[in-house]
C-alpha cells in the first residue's frame, strides 16, 4: 500500500463510529422496550431478517408443492407384464396369512425377470427382510412411497434417483415367498393421510394411507 493509497481510504459509512459502539452498549432507555424500537436502536435490518425468516418457513411448504407438481408417469414394474399377470382383486384380500390383509399386489413372472421403478422417484431405503425378502422403498411424485418386495435381486442403492421404467432389480421369490411361484409384491403407500379411502373392513382404518395399485396402473 502506498502513501497516496492510504490518502486515498475513506472512512466505510455503513460502519459504527467509535460514538454509535458506545451507545449501543448503553442500557436501553426503559420507554424504548416493548414499543418496537429495540430493534432500530441495535441496528439490525429488521426487514432483511423477515426476508429469511419467510424463507426459511417456507421452504417445507415449496417442497411439499413440488412433489405434488412432480409429474407422475407410471410404468408397470415388471418387464412386459401386463394386466392378466396379477389378479384385480388382490389389494386388500383377506385372509392374507399374519398380515390379514393385502397391502398391494403380487404380479407374476419369471424369476429374473426386470423389475422396472414405476415412477420417477428417490430411493429410500433398500434391504433383505425376513417376510418382505429384498425389497425397495421409493418416493416418488405425490409423495407416495413405492415398495416392490420378494425381489431375486437390488441393482439400486439408497438415496439414488431413479426415472419410471429404469431397472431397478429382478423379480424373484425372496422372504415368505420361497418356494413359491415368483412374483412382485406391489404396494404404494401415502404419507399423508386420505380420509375418504378408510373402509369398515379388517385394518379398514389403515386404508387411507394405500393405494389400489391396480387402479394406480390402469388409470
Ligand atoms: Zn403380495
Amino acid at each position: 500500500m502506498t502513501d497516496s493509497d492510504k490518502n486515498n481510504i475513506q472512512p466505510d459509512k455503513n460502519l459504527p463510529l467509535a460514538g454509535d459502539i458506545e451507545k449501543d452498549n448503553e442500557p436501553m432507555p426503559p420507554e424504548a422496550v416493548g414499543r418496537g424500537k429495540s430493534l432500530k436502536y441495535k441496528n439490525i435490518n429488521i426487514t432483511n431478517a423477515a426476508y429469511i425468516v419467510a424463507f426459511i418457513v417456507s421452504l417445507p411448504i415449496i417442497l411439499i408443492a413440488a412433489g405434488f407438481i412432480w409429474p407422475e408417469t407410471k410404468t408397470i414394474p415388471v418387464k412386459g407384464a401386463t394386466t392378466a399377470d396379477w389378479a384385480e382383486n388382490s389389494f386388500w384380500f383377506e385372509p392374507w396369512g399374519s398380515s390379514k390383509t393385502h397391502k398391494g399386489i403380487d404380479i407374476f413372472a419369471k424369476k429374473g425377470t426386470d423389475l422396472l421403478s414405476s415412477v420417477d422417484g428417490f430411493v429410500w431405503k433398500v434391504g433383505n427382510w425376513k417376510k418382505a425378502g429384498k425389497h425397495i422403498f421409493i418416493i416418488g411424485p405425490k409423495w407416495r412411497i413405492h415398495y416392490y418386495a420378494h425381489l431375486d435381486s437390488i441393482l439400486v442403492s439408497k438415496q439414488q434417483w431413479v426415472r419410471s421404467g429404469q431397472k431397478i432389480g429382478t423379480v424373484g421369490n425372496s422372504g415368505n415367498a420361497k418356494g413359491k411361484p415368483a412374483h412382485l409384491h406391489y404396494t404404494i403407500k401415502t404419507l399423508y393421510p386420505r380420509p375418504w379411502a378408510a373402509t369398515n373392513e379388517t385394518h379398514g382404518s389403515r386404508k387411507k394411507y394405500y393405494l389400489d395399485p391396480h387402479i394406480f396402473l390402469t388409470q
